[in-house]
């Protein structure tokens, strides 16, 4: 269980080959696919992506049952 929660912790920093250090780096999403979305890390020192990460659909339930409701919940069509 505490493997699960380490493997699903968002990096703050990571290790940079350009910069030679572990920079803090910024997450952005890269692509959207139908079972998951992949996030790229890019080094806030040269903005060269220096990881990525995998969401999985699973994730982002468990996500969106932790996290307060936003959106309107969708119209109800009557046929
Ligand atoms: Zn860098």
């Amino acid at each position: 269980m505490s493997q699960q929660q380490f493997e699903n912790f968002t990096a703050s920093s990571l290790y940079c080959e350009k910069c030679k250090a572990a920079m803090p780096v910024r997450e952005r999403l890269l692509l959207i696919l139908p079972d998951k979305e992949i996030y790229d890390y890019l080094c806030t020192g040269c903005a060269s992506s220096v990881g990525q990460r995998e969401v999985t659909a699973g994730d982002k339930l468990m996500a969106q049952r932790t996290a307060p409701r936003r959106r309107a919940p969708a119209p109800r069509i009557q046929l």
